[in-house]
């Protein structure tokens, strides 16, 4: 009967100790990411001191204390390249150019993000207005928020900060 007690613990070893689990993680630096799958094990966790060294003052700003940048300031909201748009603090891939339109708000805008699980959302009651605040789910960044008046097939616009992306060029 004693020895039942370590069944489940024994059950949890083999289960949490199987291989295969891992992803590949990418930084700015080499934005080509192998993969489109991330791990929640993979989650970028850094000291407000380590984001300071290592973004600028503006992307701190926007990134990590949900500023947001001026309209048309942006390096991306008129960027017509092909490509993936990737996380600027962590490299993980958001959104794809085949999802961005014209919005005319003078930031990058969406339809839909990249893949299922990049984008994390949490309601922001901020400014006396009720909007979903959006952010890299690997860093916790703050990107923008997302709204329901975006254009088909979802109908959503991610109203995305330019600071908060890099760009990687594919053909
Ligand atoms: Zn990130």
């Amino acid at each position: 009967m004693k020895y039942l007690l370590f069944l489940p613990l024994v059950l949890l070893l083999v289960i949490g100790c199987r291989p295969g689990a891992k992803t590949s993680v990418a930084t700015v630096n080499s934005p080509v990411l192998s993969t489109n799958v991330w791990n929640m094990k993979d989650k970028v966790i850094k000291t407000e001191g380590e984001w300071r060294q290592q973004l600028t003052a503006e992307q701190f700003r926007v990134l990590r204390q949900h500023g947001t940048e001026r309209a048309f300031s942006g390096a991306l909201w008129d960027n017509h390249e092909h490509g993936a748009y990737v996380c600027a603090a962590c490299g993980l891939e958001l959104f794809g150019s085949d999802t961005k339109f014209e919005s005319g708000t003078g930031w990058p805008s969406f339809w839909k993000p990249i893949a299922d699980g990049h984008v994390g959302a949490t309601e922001d009651n901020g400014f006396f207005m009720k909007r979903t605040e959006v952010h890299c789910a690997r860093c916790d960044g703050h990107l923008g928020h997302v709204f329901d008046d975006g254009p088909k097939p979802t109908g959503l616009r991610y109203c995305i900060n330019s600071v908060s992306l890099a760009f990687a060029k594919r053909p």
